[in-house]
């Protein structure tokens, strides 16, 4: 408790500048620097002091605003009816307490639809006559931006109901904890600031300029609102995600219709303990009048609604010692700290290590070799270091000064513009190249079997590989140098590498290793451009201009391919007997087929063929194959058990075959011939 008015309003100033700037970095930048623990607690002492003080209360403070910024980079949607932020509390009591005060209004025991608080952000989807028109963000609540380009990118948004409804649903856009950590990776391996929850990543990649960059983020979808749904006939909660889910939304499955406490006590102990195992992060639970019509009259705030409540989980945190911290070179260069801390158990896993990020990380948090530290999980998978306990720091602790040199090398490391990476930039740097060729020889890139980190650290030690093209011209007496090797381990190695030799070009260029050129990107360019000299004689422009390649990606490899040693490297490959063409379906497509430009989606189970056969058949066939149903789709193959595709389809009277129609009108009767 503030003791005196003056102290109040002196705090209070304190506490909206640093609340308002910690805002600034979330909303805005999609980079805070502080746990949502920390934000939320000085957040509960304005209210307090706020409470205490109403007269201190101004209209731009923080508990009166709905927080999200407006980019001026998108349009702006206005939202009739508000999208608004939701109250929130941190106990079972306090839940218990909402939860009382509204039954008491009521004078009866209320039905709440219990659902799971989903990690993202909040998005609105308008439709008209069952085509979507319009995506938007929250923004301030009754302004958002105008995202429908990048929402048309994410795979569970439906591009147009099974009936022509004009209709507004609301929902939370997430990235899944696999994509999060994925991108979360390659960024820190290109050298970028890495983002601090599923959350903001999912908002950064949502507000992006290029929807093609918004694709590659593979967000998701959970709608949990209906807009009007009196005139859809539905009157609960529960009713409304069940009807949603009906027109093809995704919808989160794990929702409960309960009404005492103990049942939601019981849902929340269960959520609390499952929810590492979920693919995606919650930090809740949100308790909604089920009563729709109950709903509208209790109202909102001008911040929230008086019918929902967020219980938000406590946060996991661990407290344990830094011993060390190691740098590491990836394949681009960039040196990334790590911590090695004496291990301890955080949120159900044992841990030890903890990336650091990079120097401005270190140096922001002030961690130092000794210091004890409080861990948390980003996105609930990434141990992070919170904060630095001081009052645990050695009394003889000095500061921490980052590495100057690489640590494979000893090259002097540089900041590239405005990167936060450390960066060595040898190209001959043992670590880099390392990395690289264990980059080449992966599963997704060339498929070496058998050559490993290790047997390619000993290559490199020995001096038999320097790059890429050096493993095509091993031969066994090389290999007879290698620990433990003998001749069937010679043979096998050999013959891997002589394998790798005949792959289609999409792999070679997944192995190289060209920044933002995934697997999918590869087969992408691969099968447009057919072979490497066709595609080096591209300019970035015709790049850019292919199906599922966006500028970026065009930029990049175009000056990639452009440089000499690229260049260099390629003949070498090509001299090794290095395939350098696509060795998938370029050979004539059929242009006389029914099916011939036609666009075909396959849903359903089918008896006589995988789903990657058919794919590659009607390919062959002409078609364009692809993954859901449209006002564009010519044509559905629907084998058994077809879902909501076939509804869909039906509804679109789009032409619909089934597996037997498929083999007599398509393929003359004879699978997989
Ligand atoms: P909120 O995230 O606490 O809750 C409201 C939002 O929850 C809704 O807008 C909706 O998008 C979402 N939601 C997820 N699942 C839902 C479901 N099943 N039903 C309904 N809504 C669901 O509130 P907010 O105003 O969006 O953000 C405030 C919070 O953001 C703070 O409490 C804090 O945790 C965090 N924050 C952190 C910082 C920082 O610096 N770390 C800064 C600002 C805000």
């Amino acid at each position: 408790m503030a003791e005196s008015f003056e102290q109040a309003a002196t705090e209070l100033a304190a506490l909206r500048k640093q609340i308002n700037g910690w805002r600034d970095e979330y909303y805005t930048r999609d980079a805070p620097s502080v746990t949502d623990a920390e934000y939320d607690q000085k957040y509960r002492r304005l209210e307090e002091l706020e409470a205490q003080f109403p007269e201190l209360v101004t209209s731009d403070s923080p508990t009166q605003l709905v927080g999200d910024a407006v980019l001026p980079d998108f349009g702006k949607v206005e939202h009739p009816v508000p999208m608004l932020s939701m109250g929130d509390v941190f106990s079972l009591e306090e839940l218990g307490g909402w939860i009382d005060h509204l039954n008491a209004d009521a004078e009866r025991d209320l039905e709440y639809n219990v659902e799971l608080k989903i990690d993202g952000l909040s998005l609105a989807l308008e439709y008209t006559d069952g085509k979507l028109v319009r995506a938007s963000t929250r923004g301030n609540g009754r302004i958002g931006e105008d995202v429908t380009a990048n929402v048309r990118q994410i795979a569970d948004v439906p591009q147009t109901l099974p009936a022509p409804l004009t209709i507004e649903v609301r929902g939370e856009c997430y990235m899944p904890k696999a994509a999060f950590a994925a991108l979360n990776k390659q960024r820190e391996a290109d050298g970028e600031t890495t983002f601090a929850n599923p959350r903001n990543a999912a908002a950064g990649s949502l507000r992006q300029l290029d929807a093609q960059i918004t694709k590659k983020r593979q967000l998701a979808t959970f709608i949990y609102t209906l807009m009007d749904p009196a005139s859809f006939g539905v009157t609960t909660q529960k009713e409304a995600i069940a009807y949603m889910a009906s027109l093809g939304f995704a919808t989160n499955p794990s929702s409960q219709a309960l009404s005492n406490l103990t049942e939601i006590d019981e849902y929340i102990t269960k959520y609390t303990a499952d929810r590492d195992a979920l693919s995606y992060g919650i930090d809740g639970i949100v308790l909604k009048v089920n009563d729709l019509h109950l709903q509208e009259e209790l109202g909102a705030t001008v911040k929230v609604p008086r019918w929902e409540i967020a219980y938000k989980f406590p946060p996991e945190e661990s407290a344990t010692v830094v011993r060390d911290i190691e740098w590491t070179v990836g394949r681009t260069g960039v040196v990334t700290p790590t911590a090695v801390m004496d291990p301890v158990q955080l949120a159900g896993t044992t841990v030890s290590r903890a990336t650091l990020h990079n120097p401005d990380f270190i140096a922001a948090k002030d961690i130092r070799i000794g210091d004890t530290v409080d861990l948390h999980k980003a996105g609930d998978i990434i141990p992070e270091v919170a904060r630095v306990v001081l009052s645990k720091r050695p009394a003889d602790s000095v500061p921490y000064v980052a590495p100057t040199n690489c640590p494979s090398c000893t090259a002097k490391l540089v900041h590239i513009e405005d990167e936060v990476a450390l960066r060595c930039i040898n190209p001959l740097c043992p670590a880099q190249v390392q990395e690289q060729l264990t980059h080449f020889a992966s599963r997704p890139a060339m498929n070496i079997d058998g050559l490993g980190p290790k047997i390619i650290a000993q290559l490199q030690a020995k001096h038999l590989v320097a790059d890429v093209a050096d493993l095509y011209t091993l031969t066994a007496d090389d290999l007879a140098q290698l620990d433990k090797f003998k001749e069937k381990s010679i043979n096998n190695l050999l013959h891997s590498i002589a394998g790798s030799r005949d792959n289609s070009l999409e792999r070679l260029l997944t192995g190289l290793g060209i920044r933002h050129v995934g697997a999918k990107a590869a087969a992408v360019l691969a099968e447009h451009f057919g072979d490497i000299d066709t595609l080096m004689a591209a300019d970035e422009e015709t790049v850019a201009a292919v199906d599922g390649v966006g500028p970026i990606i065009a930029r990049t490899l175009t000056q990639y391919l452009a440089r000499p040693e690229t260049r260099e490297l390629i003949e070498q490959l090509r001299a090794s007997g290095v395939n350098l063409r696509y060795n998938g379906q370029v050979a004539p497509v059929a242009t006389d087929s029914p099916v011939s430009g036609k666009t075909v989606v396959i849903t359903g189970k089918f008896a006589e063929w995988s789903r990657s056969d058919l794919t590659n058949r009607l390919k062959e066939l002409g078609a364009k194959v692809t993954g859901s149903v449209s006002k564009k789709t010519d044509l559905l193959i629907a084998g058994t058990d077809a879902g909501s595709k076939l509804t869909k389809a039906q509804n679109l009277g789009t032409q619909i075959m089934t597996e037997s129609e498929l083999q007599t009108n398509l393929f003359g009767d004879s699978p997989k011939s």
